[in-house]
């Protein structure tokens, strides 16, 4: 989409430090789980633009973004702010790291990668995919969201680090199409891990937030 001032449905906490905001979805707006939008906002005259991944399933009515927080950055904060009936300005969708009906996906994310990766997770199970998520973080976001992809037989695995031994710990997956959403040095390692486990790193959707805060 060109530039369009969005308007909030909501703004929840997901866990430490990271809301989930939740937007109305423009007319015609379509995107797909694992692609991103740039959002916009002015802060003493300087207008500033970061991106965030779709962490909802779907676009069809609404659209959700989930975004970590640090107190000390400028776009984080300002969206947890936001209330319902706000309006932001953004574009897009981008990218091409995203889901595309594979059958076997296994979902890699580090910090607020959780974000697309509860995404795919959910819109993969619910095309009948199998699914496996590894998430990486101090302590876990979207925790119920994880939950229900568990309840409803994916393979998810939560560590506090060493995302290397949870994807060596798979056995029998390496066939399936890998997704890895985090910061840069997430990212590397976790393509690393793939390799080294015989993944396909070449087809792996990796979709890097940049250096990490
Ligand atoms: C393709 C892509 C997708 C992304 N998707 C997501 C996503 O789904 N969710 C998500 O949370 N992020 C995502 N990001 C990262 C996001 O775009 C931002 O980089 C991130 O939210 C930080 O932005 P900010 O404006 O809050 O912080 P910035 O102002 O950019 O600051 C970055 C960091 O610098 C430090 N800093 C800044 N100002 C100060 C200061 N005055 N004093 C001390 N330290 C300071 C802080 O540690 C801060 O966290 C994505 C990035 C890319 C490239």
């Amino acid at each position: 989409m060109d530039e369009t001032a969005v308007t909030v449905r909501g703004v929840r906490s997901v866990g430490p430090d990271t809301v989930a905001v939740e937007f109305e979805s423009p007319d015609g707006f379509a995107a797909e789980p694992g692609q991103f939008v740039q959002v916009f906002a002015e802060f003493e005259g300087e207008r500033e633009g970061r991106f965030y991944t779709l962490s909802s399933p779907d676009v069809v009515d609404t659209f959700e973004l989930t975004v970590g927080v640090d107190p000390e950055g400028t776009l984080g904060p300002w969206l947890a702010d936001r209330q319902s009936g706000d309006e932001v300005a953004m574009t897009g969708p981008f990218g091409d790291d995203y889901y595309e009906g594979e059958d076997e996906v296994v979902v890699l994310a580090g910090g607020p990668g959780v974000g697309p990766a509860v995404a795919v997770g959910a819109r993969a199970l619910a095309d009948g995919a199998d699914v496996t998520v590894i998430y990486e973080d101090d302590r876990p976001v979207h925790e119920d969201r994880l939950a229900a992809l568990a309840n409803a037989g994916a393979h998810v695995v939560f560590v506090t680090d060493d995302v290397a031994g949870a994807v060596q710990s798979l056995t029998g997956r390496a066939a399936g199409v890998a997704f890895v959403y985090g910061f840069a040095e997430f990212c590397e390692a976790a393509v690393e891990a793939l390799d080294v486990a015989g993944f396909d790193v070449d087809a792996a959707k990796v979709e890097s937030f940049g250096p990490a805060p």
